[in-house]
C-alpha cells in the first residue's frame, strides 16, 4: 500500500492510498485499502490517517477511523496510532494469534500539520515533505 495524507495552504486535509493487495490472497479480497474508515480515513475538521500492511487487522478494528477519532478526542497523532496498534495487539492476544505474524502500520496527520506514525514490527518508513523539505523517517515500532 502507498498512503498519502496532506495539508494544504488554505488548511484542508486530504488522502489517497493505492494497494497491491497481498500475496496468494483468496479471489475477491479486498483488503482495507479500499474501504473508507479501514485503510484510510479523512475528517478536514480534525486529521487524516491512513494504513498499511494486513488489512484484515485494520479492518478488524476500523483502523484510520479510529485514528482520527483518537485525534478528534485530543491525542497527537502520534498517541492515536500507538493506541491503534495497541487494539490489533491485544486483539491479537485474546484471538491467541502470534503478534510476531502481524505487520500493520499506520501515518496520522492532524489539522495544525502534527504528524505521527506506529507500526507492529519494524521495516515502515515514511517520507515527510513541509516548508524545511523532504526527509524519509523510520516508524516507530511495537516489537512483540
Ligand atoms: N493493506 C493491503 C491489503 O491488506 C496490503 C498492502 O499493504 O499493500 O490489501
Amino acid at each position: 500500500t502507498i498512503g498519502m495524507i496532506a495539508l494544504d495552504a488554505a488548511g484542508n486535509l486530504s488522502g489517497a492510498c493505492t494497494t497491491s493487495g497481498m500475496a496468494f490472497k483468496m479471489q475477491g479480497r479486498l483488503g482495507d485499502s479500499p474501504i473508507i474508515g479501514a485503510g484510510l480515513y479523512v475528517d478536514n475538521e480534525i486529521g487524516a490517517a491512513t494504513a498499511t500492511g494486513h488489512g484484515e487487522e485494520v479492518i478488524r478494528i476500523s483502523g484510520c477511523h479510529l485514528v482520527v477519532e483518537l485525534m478528534r478526542q485530543g491525542k497527537s497523532p502520534q498517541k492515536a496510532c500507538e493506541e491503534a496498534v495497541a487494539r490489533i495487539v491485544n486483539l491479537t492476544k485474546k484471538r491467541n494469534r502470534n503478534v510476531k505474524d502481524i505487520q500493520v502500520g499506520f501515518i496520522a496527520l492532524n489539522k495544525k500539520g502534527e504528524f505521527g506514525s506506529y507500526c507492529i514490527q519494524g521495516g515502515f518508513n515514511y517520507a515527510v515533505h513541509d516548508a524545511t523539505g523532504n526527509r524519509l523517517i523510520d516508524a516507530e515500532y511495537f516489537m512483540h
